[in-house]
């Protein structure tokens, strides 16, 4: 009879709070985060569910399931993509002191509900012996008709433009921001195509002389058994841009609890192995991104790309811009 109702007791606990998990939704695509997965199934036993899809995909879903979604956590490449979650209700605020004290204050949610896990840099990408490097020197300047006819970028509906676009209104206000944009139009090589690695490739093989690409693209490339990427990275090297009152443009990938998370506990673990030691390491060197959390160094070739002085805006302010981005792309004829 007791024996009875312990396991009685058991199954019922089972059923109520579920097996030990935490379910991720996330739009990142790289091989790196597997392993970061794997690595805190092992440390906690904790076992990690992945579903993968665009944002905005992942933001409806999200809402589609109301109280009963399965989300525990909110996972996107992008800040801009982060503000719109939290704007339309999506994540709730999460008071942990390790998330506080790993991720700086301007890499992260003004009220704690989205924080970025790894920094990239968005910057201009050039031939080897074009010539064209001693040209460049800030994003402004990238509108120059001097570059007519040699930007390689790709199109208006890329998160990674938008929060670019966002930092130049924040920067210069949307006046300028338009005409900057025209600018870089009157500028491209060809009507945008393509993602980052594509640019890239163009201008590796004579197509247009200056890519605008995100950082850990180009490390992405080297490593790549794709040998069109990794011969076409081989003719290419980066040069960091700064803002004329800044520095180069930060963006970044990262993460919060969806309001309903069914595991919330586990979530916050999550979040906090992320901003780990251990799981910045990780995504520094495996991913070549930037580490948030100081002292941890970032890979080889990553070090071997240069040093640059990161843009002072906040990241708040990029999720801000974006609805005002957005409208000046569509304006400025920017495809
Ligand atoms: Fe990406």
């Amino acid at each position: 009879m007791f024996g009875k109702l312990i396991l009685g007791s058991a199954i019922l606990s089972c059923s109520l709070f579920g097996a030990n998990e935490v379910n991720i939704y996330s739009t990142r695509h790289y091989d790196t985060d597997k392993k970061l997965f794997k690595m805190f199934e092992e440390k906690t036993g904790i076992k990690v569910n992945v579903v993968k899809a665009k944002a905005s995909a992942l933001i409806n879903r999200i809402k589609n399931e109301g109280k009963k979604s399965p989300a525990d956590i909110l996972i996107t490449a992008d800040a801009a993509r982060l503000y719109k979650a939290k704007t339309d209700g999506i994540f709730q605020a999460i008071n942990s002191d390790i998330l506080l004290k790993n991720i700086p204050a301007e890499l992260r949610d003004e009220d704690n509900q989205w924080f970025g896990l790894t920094k990239r840099s968005r910057v201009a990408v050039y031939k080897i012996g074009s010539g064209i490097e001693k040209e460049l020197s800030t994003y402004e300047a990238l509108a120059d008709p001097k570059f007519k006819g040699m930007i390689m970028v790709r199109s208006s509906n890329n998160a990674y433009n938008q929060s670019l676009l966002a930092a130049i209104i924040a920067h210069h206000g949307e006046e300028y921001a338009l005409k900057w944009a025209k600018g870089i139009v009157a500028n491209m090589a060809m009507k945008p195509k393509g993602n980052d690695r594509y640019q890239v490739k163009s201008i590796a093989n004579g197509i247009g002389k200056v890519a605008i690409a995100n950082t850990y693209y180009i490390g992405k490339m080297v490593d790549n058994k794709d040998k069109s990427q990794a011969e076409a990275v081989k003719k290419v090297k980066i040069f960091f841009p700064k803002f004329e009152n800044g520095g180069t443009h930060i963006n970044i990938s990262g993460g919060g609890v969806v309001k309903t998370a069914p595991n919330k506990e586990n979530a916050i673990k999550f979040l906090e192995y992320m901003a780990s030691a251990e799981a910045q390491k990780l995504f520094a060197q495996g991913n070549f991104e930037y580490p948030v959390l100081k002292g941890v160094k970032t890979s080889d070739l990553v070090s071997s790309w240069g040093t640059f002085k990161a843009d002072n805006i906040s990241i708040n302010t990029l999720g801000k811009n974006n609805a005002q981005a957005v409208k000046i792309f569509d304006l400025a004829g920017w495809k």
